[in-house]
């Protein structure tokens, strides 16, 4: 399974859920617009690290959406500390995608420290999240994604980007977008 399948699921689950959805920065925002365009998405082109953060911040601020974002593990372990805070709030509004490919895809798959032995599902229980789920398969992903709409999944896929276009909209563009629709 390639990052893009995980992408495309997630859209699925983001548009029957009506939830906003934030994207990581780099390939995984250019997959996610090419499967899904719509200005609930939030591309977050400029901030390595804080998909996760800006997730959980808007699921507090509107707290009667639901809300996704898709992460990776190289920005996890970037912006750990995101997991602590995301636990101790625990929206029930929120879930956080960790796509976990072992490798900086975006900067061409050098590996991370989850292709070392480091485990992400571990992390974030040890960091006092209560439903934390893993899946190494769409078809896996799509049952755990049934049944929540918070907390946590990690799935693993193998480090390859698809080829598809970079995104026109510039980041004020992206963002007054998101906000009108929200
Ligand atoms: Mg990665």
């Amino acid at each position: 399974m390639n990052r893009i399948d995980v992408i495309n699921e997630i859209a699925i689950k983001a548009k029957e859920t009506d939830a906003l959805l934030v994207a990581n920065i780099g390939i995984p925002c250019k997959e996610l617009h090419h499967v899904c365009d719509v200005p609930t998405n939030f591309y977050m082109l400029g901030s390595m690290g804080l998909a996760s953060s800006i997730g959980l911040g808007l699921a507090l601020a509107r707290s009667e959406r639901n809300v996704i974002a898709i992460d990776g593990d190289g920005s996890v372990l970037m912006n750990m500390g995101s997991l602590a805070t995301i636990a101790s709030r625990s929206p029930k509004n929120y879930l956080l995608v960790i796509v976990d490919n072992g490798a900086y895809g975006s900067t061409g798959n050098q590996p991370t420290v989850t292709s070392m032995g480091t485990n992400l599902a571990e992390v974030a229980r040890g960091a006092g999240n209560k439903d934390v789920f893993e899946a190494d398969s769409s078809k896996g992903l799509r049952e755990i994604m049934k049944e929540v709409n918070s907390g946590m999944i990690i799935v693993r896929v193998e480090p390859n980007n698809a080829d598809v276009p970079v995104i026109k909209m510039c980041p004020e563009e992206i963002m007054a977008r998101f906000m009108a629709n929200i």
